[in-house]
């Protein structure tokens, strides 16, 4: 029997930088993947294509996969000789159960390492600018469970020695008991006034916070609604949030994108963004897989025929070159006439040494455009005149992306969707079809659009689009969102 290995992974409180760098190379070797609820979904994009992923995250109410079983499941695939990634929200060992879990392995002589992560009660607290500890205000701080193991849930604490012991206390699994768990705190010693702090969904953009009192802070809470997942903060240091908040009150907080394309082509917007405090996603929904024959490859030899070459992007000049090399073809035997579709893709074809003119500038007897997949269809819609393809690149969904999309919209994590090019656009229609997701999965979001030739693509295709960017990226969003807020303010 081969034995696999088992990587117990703690992937941070939301805020998809917080998991550490060796926590995301386990994750980029897994074969398997079984992750909880309350981790950030996007982290799966990070898994390999064809990992196994497996959703065990526990619903209050609605048990997916109860802990046995996770441990079979783990079992199960280590015992395969797989690598395991068991990835849970914030850090393992705090509320985490890694202990059971790395019992188990170990007595099965299965090899596993613990990569902690950020637990929620350090940073949700961080990103509320409460310091858990200070020189002045506290020597000390407890994390404590809010959720006892009795069937009503109360939690068995000494509430003596927390109440007398420890400065700043952090209830986790807490909202539920806030009432009684203020009440013991008061009725041991502390005193009413002690501030108190909730966090929901800290270090997301869409974090919130309750301030209050031990006296107060159960009626304020149960007011605003707030639910679980949140961390109660108890002490003195929470009076510092009034002159040390930094992230919740930016002009993008609760904002957050998705954006269906790669993270690398969208750097500068994506810091921009997240500077202002909104969440960004962005991943390619698709994967491509280099297809390019042979045989059509070699049509572009010689030049019997009055056509042109169109590349369109610089990848594709790069995979179609590479693909000449593969299947042992020379590109000096090609004599057609080449064109690139802009400027950045004359700039790479100069780069290796081929001369192009500019499409914009040019009529053409009869293009044969070459590019991946969704280039190629983008042009097909655009192009009305007869021409001829090359695609280079063949579109897959993966298990991850699927998940990874589904969960990001589902679980409330994204309110707006950014496409910024026909090309992504094509993809994002490509993936709904290929994954069988269907439209409708748009519909609570904000679709936002650059260029009107986007817009008019998927509203062809039944999507609707509710704003439009002509210009700059990052004022454009700012605009629309401030729009909307002066809108929401003044009505
Ligand atoms: N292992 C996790 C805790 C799991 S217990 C960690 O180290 O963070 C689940 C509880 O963690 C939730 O009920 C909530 O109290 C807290 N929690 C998890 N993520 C949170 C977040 N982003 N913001 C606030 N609280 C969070």
């Amino acid at each position: 029997m081969e034995r696999g290995m088992v990587y117990l992974v703690g992937a941070g409180p939301g805020d998809a930088e917080l998991i550490s760098l060796k926590g995301k190379r386990a994750l980029q070797q897994a074969e398997v993947v079984i992750f909880d609820r309350l981790i950030n979904p996007f982290l799966l994009t990070y898994a390999k294509e064809d990992a196994k992923l497996i959703y065990c995250g526990k619903q209050p109410c609605r048990h997916t996969l109860r802990q046995e079983d996770i441990q079979k499941e783990i079992l199960i695939h280590a015992r395969k000789g797989k690598t395991v990634v068991r990835l849970k929200g914030g850090d393992p060992a705090v509320f985490g159960r890694v202990g059971e879990e790395a019992e188990l392995l170990a007595e099965h002589h299965i090899p596993y390492e613990i990569v902690p992560g950020i637990t929620a009660g350090i940073a949700a607290t961080a990103y509320a600018g409460v310091p858990l500890t200070h020189r002045v205000h506290s020597d000390s701080f407890a994390v404590v469970t809010g959720h006892g193991s009795k069937k009503s849930g109360t939690p068995e604490i000494n509430w003596q020695a927390l109440s007398k012991g420890v400065k700043t206390i952090v209830f986790y699994m807490g909202i539920k008991h806030l009432k009684t768990i203020a009440a013991e705190l008061m009725s041991r010693g502390k005193v009413s006034e002690t501030p108190v702090l909730v966090v929901q969904w800290g270090t997301y953009s869409k974090q919130r916070t309750i301030e209050g009192t031990l006296a107060n802070i159960a009626r304020k809470v149960a007011q605003a609604g707030v639910t679980n997942p949140a961390i109660i903060v108890v002490g003195e240091v929470v009076a510092l949030r009034s002159k040390l908040a930094w992230y919740d009150n930016r002009r993008l907080s609760g904002r957050s994108i998705l954006i269906p394309g790669p993270e690398k082509k969208h750097l500068k917007l994506i810091d921009q963004v997240k500077q202002q405090g909104a969440d960004v996603f962005a991943f390619p929904l698709l994967t491509e897989r280099a297809t390019a024959d042979r045989h059509q490859l070699a049509g572009l030899l010689g030049s019997n025929k009055p056509r042109e070459l169109v590349f369109l992007s610089a990848e594709s000049v790069q995979l179609c070159l590479q693909a000449f090399g593969e299947h042992k073809l020379d590109f000096r035997h090609v004599h057609s006439p080449i064109y690139a579709v802009d400027p950045s893709v004359r700039q790479t074809l100069r780069s290796v040494g081929i001369q192009a003119e500019l499409l914009e500038d040019s009529r053409l007897e009869l293009p044969v455009f070459i590019g991946k997949e969704a280039e190629v269809e983008s042009m097909r819609h655009q192009y009305e005149r007869p021409a001829e393809e090359l695609i280079l690149t063949k579109q897959q969904v993966s298990q991850k992306n699927i998940e990874a999309f589904q969960r990001l919209i589902r679980e409330q994590h994204v309110n707006a969707l950014l496409i910024t090019s026909r090309v992504e656009a094509m993809q994002l229609l490509t993936f709904l079809t290929l994954s069988g997701i269907e439209a409708e999965i748009c519909n609570g979001l904000q679709l936002i659009c650059k260029g009107k030739d986007v817009k008019l693509l998927l509203e062809s295709q039944k999507i609707a689009v509710q704003s439009l960017i002509e210009g700059d990226e990052l004022a454009g969003l700012l605009d629309i969102f401030d729009i909307e807020e002066r809108v929401v303010m003044e009505g």
